[in-house]
């Protein structure tokens, strides 16, 4: 991007720095490639001018609300802008479109209030300061025009406890605030619930973990519909990879989903009826030594989530049968097995495992003896008979935890089921606006499947962003009437072959050949471990550019994600993708006395035609038709993957109906307090959430534009009588400027000149020389 006639003497450049990411300094003295600078720490420095940026020497200190505003579009000119912002408590700025939304970590008086949602309502965007507000305002007027209302969708991204979660509940508000009407006599109106529901399933879905103490552990599309007036009318919430592993594995100083901790603080009744104890004795919450947030009293939570249940119009009935669930789960966790006489078997391990199979076995309202069965046995059907076959303690611990996640899985979804079945859908609904609050882009020193997923989801979301982001820079060009020879931009659709690649075998049946593929294939055969699984990646992705096997291992692989490379380990992917119940669980609760328990684990045909339904799309690929080729008699034939894939080709399809708006929150430290901005951090997060990518595509047309008039005012110098001369026409006298100053490749539109990159950088070395 550094263009070498950019730097003279005395110029202001900005050089890498490993600790900080970029620092700022003057060039000394020029020596053929070689430039000396004196950085503003005092320091001397010889390096190649090709690796120092030019510094706009005329950005204003208080930042522009818009990085296209920037003269200088480059990673230490976007860095410094959010900076500057940032220490004044202007914590939103946009590129273009795109709303960049950093953590303050500290509430900022007066932001968030009525009064301002007046201020935005009905504002051009931009006119005012970035907010989320605007975003909301811009997508609700879309939707609002009548008879052409055109959906809409603001799609929030970023880390764990970047703010992501805290964005789309200020959407919402503006769009409760903007689009509500009051309910019908003694009701709740759609907005209200669908704000209400956010405690519910912040209880159920969201834990403390290193990165933020109420993070939520999986996505959230929220699709708000209108009527053809403008108002509310409806809403449906989907959720997306609930952390299931959560349930059972714990690590410092982490804690499990709030839910827990609350029905440990329940009413001395509740807390006596269940049999429960406090949380230091449950496994399932004792495997880390967090168990108190600061500021939360876990008994009036429990309380407060009872309220917001009744709110959201789950009976009591059904919370008393949610909340013994729940304790159900923590008793499970207790039990605990050893070897029984035969070789191979097991049997829990003394009075207080067996105390506590019992009353989980109450609390499930289920027989003793079968859920007993259903750890330490499993029954094998061959085709001439069925054996029963006993388990060791550790398989029988396994199943144990296979059961706790399934029922929290499934009751995670009744509970979300039920919200929407409670708000309300508006079939005639004549347009909506869907919010998505979604997980961004993962990277640990150890990834497993979860992360997989989350960067599978990523990597689709990006894919839509790039189009997007692409296409609206054409039209920018388009409207300025500029010649716009096509530029090509680098898609990450390479990545997501790698991942799902589809070959059709012959007309309707299609033969999946990606990572997805292998990876469900390997779950189907019995014989397959995480071992032969990643030897078949290496031998069938040996040659793909984004694949490739880390020196040191032979079970894990890396991919080269738009965001950087991820190694993943393979250990436990199989497990956590096959997605299946094992019989004998399904059938001792299916045959529980508690239709609540029984009603979560339908008959399995019920349950098939229940999933087809549930995947809008129906499988667009038939991945199903080739498996069912297969001998699949113990796994359902969606494993966890292929069914996350069908969401997201479900989501995309809905997204691709609708004008995208983006928000990218981004978090300025793992403190998560507020003031402190590192720089290095704050960049990782910008590449991953294609802020920057978006940076670059706008660097391979025309990133600077200036209204003529600025334009006219920076560079006169080249040339003040004419520009005196010519004072009525802004076109003729800014192509003047820009002849004089020898430019080439620029262009000049109806309002604005149009420079390629690092131009700008040009014209002001220029003017430093005339002056
Ligand atoms: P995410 O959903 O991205 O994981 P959250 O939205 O839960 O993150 O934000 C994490 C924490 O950061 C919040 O609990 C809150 O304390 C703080 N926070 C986030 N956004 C804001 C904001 N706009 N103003 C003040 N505090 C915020
Ligand atoms: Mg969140």
């Amino acid at each position: 991007m550094a263009v070498a006639t950019n730097i003279i003497v005395g110029s202001q450049v900005w050089v890498e720095d490993p600790e900080v990411a970029w620092i700022d300094g003057d060039v000394l003295e020029i020596k053929g490639a070689d430039i000396k600078v004196k950085l503003t720490t005092g320091k001397e420095i010889v390096i190649k001018s090709a690796q120092a940026y030019p510094k706009d020497p005329e950005a204003p200190s208080c930042g522009v609300d818009d990085m296209t505003k920037l003269a200088y579009l480059h990673e230490p000119g976007v860095l410094e802008n959010l900076k500057s912002r940032y220490n004044m408590d202007e914590i939103y700025t946009y590129t273009g479109n795109i709303l960049i939304a950093v953590n303050p970590f500290k509430r900022i008086p007066h932001l968030y209030d009525k009064h301002m949602m007046g201020q935005y309502k009905g504002a051009a965007l931009g006119e005012l300061s970035p907010h989320p507000y605007a975003i909301a305002d811009a997508s609700y007027r879309h939707v609002q025009m009548v008879n052409e209302g055109i959906s809409q969708s603001i799609l929030v991204s970023g880390e764990s406890g970047a703010g992501k979660t805290e964005s789309t509940k200020n959407l919402m508000q503006y769009l409760a605030y903007m689009g509500g009407r009051p309910g019908a006599q003694g009701q709740r109106s759609v907005e209200q619930q669908v704000l209400e529901s956010n405690p519910v399933l912040e209880a159920f879905g969201n834990a403390k973990t290193v990165r933020n103490n109420n993070s939520s552990r999986f996505g959230k599309f929220v699709e708000i519909q209108f009527n053809d007036r403008g108002k509310i009318s409806g809403a449906a919430i989907r959720t997306y990879l609930l952390e299931r592993s959560r349930v059972c594995q714990l690590s410092d100083p982490e804690r499990n989903y709030h839910c827990f901790y609350m029905i440990c603080a329940a009413p001395p009744d509740v807390f006596k009826k269940y049999k429960l104890g406090k949380p230091q004795t449950f496994h399932y919450l004792n495997q880390t030594n967090c168990y108190e947030l600061s500021g939360v009293d876990e008994s009036k939570e429990y309380l407060a989530t009872r309220k917001a249940m009744d709110v959201v119009g789950i009976s009591s009935d059904e919370q008393e049968a949610i909340f013994r669930i729940v304790a159900a789960i923590l008793h499970l966790g207790n039990i605990e097995f050893v070897k029984d006489k035969e070789p191979d078997s097991s049997k829990p391990k003394d009075d207080q495992s067996k105390f506590h199979l019992k009353t989980a076995a109450e609390l499930f309202m289920c027989d003793e003896a079968a859920l007993q069965d259903s750890f330490c046995k499993r029954v094998i059907v061959t085709r001439d008979e069925s054996i029963k076959k006993s388990l060791d303690p550790l398989a029988a611990a396994l199943n144990r935890d296979a059961l706790a996640k399934i029922v929290y899985t499934r009751l995670f979804d009744w509970i979300v089921g039920r919200i929407n079945e409670s708000i309300g859908q508006d079939a005639e609904s004549k347009s909506l606006i869907g919010v998505l609050d979604i997980y961004g882009f993962e990277s640990f020193k150890t990834n497993s499947f979860e992360q997989f997923c989350i960067n599978l989801t990523n990597e689709k979301l990006q894919q839509h962003f790039n189009q997007h982001v692409f296409k609206m820079e054409q039209e920018e060009y388009t409207k300025e009437e500029i010649d716009w020879s096509y530029i090509e931009f680098v898609d990450n659709q390479d990545i997501l072959d790698l991942i799902e690649k589809i070959v059709y075998v012959r007309k309707n049946v299609a033969k999946p050949g990606g990572i997805l593929a292998l990876l469900d294939e390997a779950c189907m055969f019995p014989r397959s471990t995480h071992e032969t699984f990643a030897e078949k990646l290496f031998q069938t992705f040996k040659d793909h550019k984004r694949f490739s096997k880390p020196k040191l291992s032979n079970s894990a692989f890396t991919i080269d994600h738009y965001a950087g490379e991820v190694t993943y380990q393979t250990e436990f992917f199989l497990d956590k993708n096959k997605d299946y119940v094992v019989a004998e669980q399904q059938a001792l609760l299916s045959a529980s006395k508690c239709s609540f328990v029984s009603n979560l684990f339908p008959p399995p045909q019920e349950e098939s035609s229940k999933a087809s339904k549930f995947s809008s799309i129906g499988t667009r690929f038939k991945v199903q038709y080739y498996f069912d080729t297969l001998h699949t008699s113990n796994y359902s034939s969606v494993s966890n993957l292929s069914y996350l894939q069908q969401q997201l080709q479900a989501l995309l399809e809905t997204l691709s109906h609708t004008e995208p708006h983006y928000i990218r929150c981004v978090k300025p430290n793992n403190l998560l307090k507020p003031s402190i901005f590192e720089n290095q951090n704050i960049l990782q997060q910008l590449r991953c959430g294609g802020v920057m990518e978006a940076i670059r595509i706008s660097m391979a047309g025309f990133p600077t534009r200036k209204p003529f008039k600025e334009f006219i005012s920076r560079f006169k110098i080249f040339s003040p009588d004419d520009v005196k001369k010519r004072c009525d026409d802004d076109i003729k006298t800014s192509r003047l400027l820009l002849e004089k100053a020898n430019l080439q490749g620029y262009q000049i539109g109806k309002t604005k000149v149009f420079l390629r990159a690092g131009q700008m950088a040009e014209l002001d070395a220029r003017r430093s020389e005339v002056l």
